[in-house]
């Protein structure tokens, strides 16, 4: 397996992949054996890891961080390093989703309000037939339900397991639980678990994605703020981000 080019932005590892090439590695790592953990970077991403001591364990661990979002593409860009693709973890879920039914893989989907994760599996078996779906469950990431959900993913047995609890909690509880779900540390198939944010929203229909114009005109974060105008204060972290990566690259 190759081992991606990659760009440090304001401390975080994004790597230049595209969706072939995550999904290549993500076959190759679940073939391995063992447990393996996928990141979706976006400009939030990276804010939130400027103070998050522990977030940024989590994404200096995982086997990959994908370019999700535009700014860090303008980010690395301004640091010379041209990323290829932008990778949406919403598409990503979708590719490895038709992976898993190419190889029959089981895949457990974990998070997002109560009955979401049934839609989005629905969804996912109508789209790739063959789909083996190991298990739904919305759960919380609090700590206190945290064996109990460990439990039932494990009585699942995935080779792949999406988490829907946005960051930075869905990409701890992963760092935390992967090892913990696999019978031994090395078990063959492997498991790899991605967090997806909102994924499970938009597949099963209960947010609407930006219409694909907007997302070519990168405009999506701007689609999100009008329709989920509570999200402001959170989208203050692109303004910093913006600034905070010029200023790195100065
Ligand atoms: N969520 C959850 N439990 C929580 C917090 C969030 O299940 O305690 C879910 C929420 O329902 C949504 C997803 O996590 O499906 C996160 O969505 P958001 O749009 O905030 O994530 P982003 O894509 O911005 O990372």
């Amino acid at each position: 397996m190759t081992i991606p080019r990659s760009v440090t932005i304001l401390g975080v590892r994004v790597d230049d992949v595209t969706y072939d090439e995550a999904v290549t590695m993500a076959e190759a790592l679940v073939d391995r054996g063992g447990a393996h953990q996928f990141a979706t970077v976006n400009p939030e991403f990276i804010m939130a890891a400027q103070r998050d001591e522990d977030f940024r364990t989590v994404l200096a661990h995982t086997a990959l961080n994908v370019p999700d979002g535009v700014g860090v593409v303008w980010a690395a860009r301004r640091r010379g390093v041209w990323l290829r693709e932008r990778v949406a973890g919403v598409d990503l879920m979708q590719a490895l989703c038709a992976l898993a039914s190419r190889r029959r893989w089981r895949v457990f989907f974990l998070g997002a309000q109560p009955g979401v994760a049934e839609l989005t599996a629905a969804q996912m078996v109508m789209r790739y037939p063959g789909l083996t779906v190991a298990g739904t469950y919305a759960g919380t990431p609090q700590r206190e339900e945290e064996p109990a959900i460990a439990a039932r993913v494990r009585a699942g047995r995935p080779q792949l397991l999406f988490v829907a609890y946005g960051a930075p909690a869905q990409d701890k509880w992963l760092f935390r639980n992967l090892p913990l779900l696999l019978p031994t540390a090395d078990a063959r198939p492997g498991l790899l678990g991605m967090g997806v944010g909102g994924a499970f929203d938009f597949i099963a229909g209960v947010q609407k994605r930006a219409p694909q114009w907007l997302q070519r005109a990168h405009l999506e974060w701007l689609y999100r703020l009008i329709r989920q105008p509570w999200r402001w204060r959170r989208q203050t972290a692109l303004l910093r981000f913006a600034v905070s990566a010029m200023l790195e690259s100065r």
